[in-house]
């Protein structure tokens, strides 16, 4: 990066304790999974890696929390990777205008999930890796461990049990795909995996390094590794862009303009191809699901440094 977005980069993580004053903590902490209401409401954390390897960081930003449904951008490159092209037979790549939990789509669409990243669809990437994987939750976790290049990243098996626990929709969903012979494996094995991949807990730090590739044409910044191909790379970040925030796609675009994921912990990645990868961390979510401090924040840096995709 040059001098002058330097120089802005730094100006406004020196302004963030002020504009995070003027932005009221408003939202609610999901509790449909019990386990993650116990989270602090008042955590606030960012982390900014540029692509030239410079680290912006504020606030809580090495606190880990519950990746919640980040992970499903890891997934999905784990399943992109080993599945190639087929993956697309059995999986769309529309934004699907409904929540992240809603059945609605499945049924109109015959068991075909709209994207990758409502759950659904994060449910079919799991049954793909199921089958692909010889033990499906420790390569997993490899795979993460290596992009963030820590290898004591771990499950939270209170969350994950919490989850099952809670699970209804989730297993619903999978159950509805296997009846139409869209799901291969055991739908307990498949809902298993996913509770697991869910409850991943990583730092704002942790993440936005886990993610570096998809700001570098497919290269771990870390390893200098090729993680997926550019052409993969590239539809990873259109499919963020247009689904990663469910229902509330087209508001993120809008007011932040940058391909992003959100998960129902209060994180938020969000990727500028070729310049930036970024991780915010508020737990409160508004009515979508999605952290409300996080995309207010968000959009504060993308304006102040007017460095939006569009
Ligand atoms: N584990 C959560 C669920 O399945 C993930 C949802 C999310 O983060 N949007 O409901």
């Amino acid at each position: 990066m040059n001098s002058k977005e330097q120089f802005a980069f730094e100006k406004v993580f020196l302004e963030l304790p002020e504009q995070l004053k003027q932005i009221p903590n408003l939202g609610e902490v999901a509790s449909y999974i019990p386990e993650l209401s116990h989270v602090n409401p008042e955590k606030f954390g960012i982390h900014l890696i540029t692509a030239d390897k410079q680290n912006f960081a504020y606030g809580d930003s090495n606190e880990k929390f519950s990746i919640q449904s980040i992970a499903k951008v890891l997934s999905l490159t784990l399943a992109f990777k080993l599945e190639e092209e087929k993956l697309w037979e059995r999986i769309g790549v529309e934004p699907s205008g409904n929540a992240f939990n809603s059945l609605f789509r499945l049924e109109q669409e015959k068991g075909i999930p709209r994207n990758p990243f409502i759950n659904a669809g994060a449910l079919l990437i799991c049954d793909v890796l199921v089958s692909r994987l010889n033990q499906p939750k420790e390569e997993f976790l490899d795979f993460v461990r290596e992009l963030v290049g820590n290898p004591k990243i771990n499950y939270c098996e209170r969350i994950a049990l919490s989850e099952k626990e809670h699970g209804y929709r989730n297993a619903s969903m999978v159950n509805f795909m296997k009846s139409y012979n869209n799901i291969n494996n055991d739908v307990e094995e498949v809902l298993d995996f996913y509770f697991h991949l869910c409850s991943l807990e990583m730092s704002c730090a942790e993440l936005a390094q886990a993610v570096t590739y998809l700001s570098s044409d497919g290269m771990n910044l870390l390893t200098q590794k090729e993680v997926i191909s550019p052409s993969k790379t590239k539809r990873i970040n259109a499919i963020m862009q247009l689904c990663g925030f469910y229902d509330e796609a087209g508001e993120f675009a809008f007011e932040v303009g940058l391909p992003g994921k959100s998960g129902v912990g209060g994180g938020i990645i969000a990727i500028h191809p070729l310049k930036y990868t970024v991780a915010v961390w508020s737990p409160k979510l508004n009515e979508k699901g999605n952290s409300y401090r996080g995309m207010k924040i968000l959009e504060f840096f993308t304006t102040q440094t007017a460095s939006s995709v569009f």
